[in-house]
Parts: C-alpha cells; structure tokens; sequence
C-alpha cells in the first residue's frame, strides 16, 4: 500500500512537473466572430487576432460566419457553451446580437465589438475600431481633389453609394462624406443627377458588389443618357470593383469617355492594383493588424482585472450605452502614395502589388 501510494505521489508529481508549464500559460479561450471570408481584411483581421492571441497565451477559436446571421448567432452560441471567457465580434447586423449576448453576460464572458459596432445591447463591453466618421470624410475628400473642383468652371455629376445599412459604420461613413459633400451640391458645384441620396435610398445591403453594380448600370440608363458622371463616392473596394465594371461596360475609362473618379476602402489587393493602373481613383487604408492589436491588449486588460486603454467615451452610443471605445486612424491612399503607405509600412510587398 505504501509502495502504491508513493508510486501515485511520483505519479502526481511527474504530470504536474509535465503540466504546470502549459497550466500556467493557458489564459483561456477566445471566441473570435468574424462575419465573412468575401472580402481579405476579414480573413486578414482574424488570422493576425488568432496569431497574437495564441502568443499571448489563449486558445482562440476563429469562426468566419459567411455573411449569414443565424450561422454567427450559432458560431457564438457554440464559442460561449465551450466556455470562452471574451468574445471578439465582427458583427454582420449589429442589432441581431442582443440575446446570445444576455446569454454571454450571464455566464460572465465579456465581449468586444471589434470593427462594427453592435447596438441594442447593453452586453457590450469595449469597442475597437477605426475613426470611422473620418474614413467618410477621406472618401470625400479624395473625390473632390479627384474631380479637381476647386479649379472646375462646370458643376460635377456624382453618385453617391452608402454600405450595408444593418452595418452602423455604415451611417458614420455616409455622415463623414456628407459632410464634405452637402455643401458642394448645396452651392451646385456637385450635381446628383440621380436625386438619390441618403443611406435609404444609397445603402448597399451586406457590401455587395454586385448590388452596387447593378444600381450604377440603373443610374447609367436612367440618369446618364445625355450626360457623363464625373465621380462616385464608393465607401468600400468591393463596391467600387463594380461599380468600376458597371462603368467600363457603358465605354467609360477609353476613348473620350475618362473612368470617373471612384473612391473606396480596406486597400484591398484588387483596387489597389486598380488604383495603380489608373482606374479606381483611391481608397482608405486602415491596417487591420493594428486594430488586431489594440484587441488583443483590450482582452489581456480585461483578464488582468485592469481598464483596457480607450480613447474616445462619447461617439459610440449603441442604443442602449455609450460603449468605450479605441478609434484607429484611417489613412487616404490614391496612386500618388499608395507604395509608400502599403509597402512602406509591409501591408503589402513590392511584388504583390507589381504582379
Ligand atoms: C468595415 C469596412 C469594410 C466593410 C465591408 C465595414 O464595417 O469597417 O472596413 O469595408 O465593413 O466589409
């Protein structure tokens, strides 16, 4: 018996010499909702979050919901039944969140909203993100430098595009641009020839390119059959691939009919290449892995018992509280700067965007 209970001790001692390394590391698991792989800075979001979070110690679990809600409920759902202790969501419809999210509190797990804000709960502990008003007014202000306005003797014909309305950036980047907008086209000096504006009429649900492609081959059959559209306000590469494509099919970007100034955001490989070439006139460029890390140290702050650092307490009211926010700043890349911002700062390599 003695023999047996000794042999159990160096038993006990031998798995616990083993274990205490990785008992010590293990911080717990993070549940990371991303909302789709479509479009790269999603993927890109996740992959440096699950990276760093593995480096600091957590189990994430990456789930991409394919831009279908019920599929992120259940990835969440199924992320909070395994026992996460923080969940990191990229929301598809920031306002569809609000149950799961009680189920989430009342089993103490604190949640990010990570990029999107998500509204109509009071579950939501920290928000990071970018200045997202500031990315509409970049996009704005992009176009009308494009459209070379401040030197124009005629008024310009432009078209406005909104994102996905379930999507509350979308609103701020709309609100961003107008505010640089409204006033040219109240004075004249940029015409909507469409008379389509606000995100009712502008929004593009779930970001989809071929949406906006379908509504600018509308425009250019209804509005534009005796007048050329000098610039669209594009908030997102994936929308201004087709709205690119809905222009290039009607003969815009050869001959005497110049491609107009479309601008964009994410600085999405495609576009980027696009702005190279000439076509797409800019985009805006957030570096997704700073607004990895700035998570990642929300999360650590969080289970350290600390206040993770926030920078602004007053723009982000969700419906329900004002969420503590980290605003990022966005940058305005058109062709005159994009090698020096993307490659300068190894978003990208020389070669990705030459090939
Ligand atoms: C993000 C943008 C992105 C868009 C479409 C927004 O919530 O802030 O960076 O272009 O979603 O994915």
């Amino acid at each position: 018996m003695k023999f047996f209970t000794s042999l159990l001790a160096a038993a006990a001692i031998t798995v616990a010499g083993f274990a205490a390394p990785a008992v010590a590391q293990e911080k717990g698991m993070v549940g990371i909702s991303m909302p789709t792989k479509t479009s790269t800075r999603w993927i890109s979001d996740g992959e440096t979050m699950e990276k760093l979070f593995k480096e600091a110690g957590y189990t994430p679990d990456l789930q991409f919901a394919d831009d279908d809600i019920p599929n992120q409920l259940a990835q969440i759902e199924n992320m909070v039944t395994k026992g996460a202790k923080v969940l990191v969501i990229g929301a598809i419809d920031g306002t569809t969140l609000s149950d799961i999210l009680q189920k989430a509190a009342d089993a103490g797990v604190k949640v990010i909203a990570y990029d999107r804000l998500i509204r109509d709960s009071g579950n939501v502990d920290y928000y990071a993100t970018f200045d997202n008003f500031q990315v509409g007014v970049l996009q704005a202000t992009s176009l009308v430098e494009g459209l070379k306005l401040d030197s124009a003797t005629e008024p310009k014909n432009v078209e406005l595009f909104g994102g996905s309305p379930d999507d509350n950036n979308a609103f701020f980047f709309y609100d961003g641009a107008m505010s640089v907008l409204q006033p040219l086209i109240d004075s004249g000096k940029i015409v909507v020839k469409s008379g389509q504006m606000g995100m009712d009429q502008v929004g593009t649900l779930r970001w989809d390119g071929a949406v906006a492609q379908a509504r600018m081959e509308n425009l250019l059959s209804s509005a534009y059959t005796d007048a050329k559209v000098d610039g669209v306000l594009s908030p997102y590469d994936g929308l201004s691939i087709g709205i690119i494509s809905a222009l290039k099919g009607v003969g815009y970007g050869s001959g005497d009919m110049p491609m107009p100034i479309v601008t964009g955001q994410d600085a999405e490989l495609p576009s980027v290449k696009s702005i190279l070439a000439g076509e797409q006139y800019s985009t805006v460029f957030k570096d997704t892995r700073e607004l990895a890390k700035v998570t990642v140290n929300m999360v650590n702050a969080i289970m350290d018992g600390k206040e993770p650092e926030v920078n602004d307490t007053k723009t982000y009211e969700n419906g329900v509280k004002v969420v503590p926010s980290y605003l990022l700043k966005p940058v305005s890349v058109d062709k005159s700067n994009a090698k020096d911002v993307l490659v300068g700062s190894g978003y990208y390599t020389e070669d990705q965007l030459n090939n």
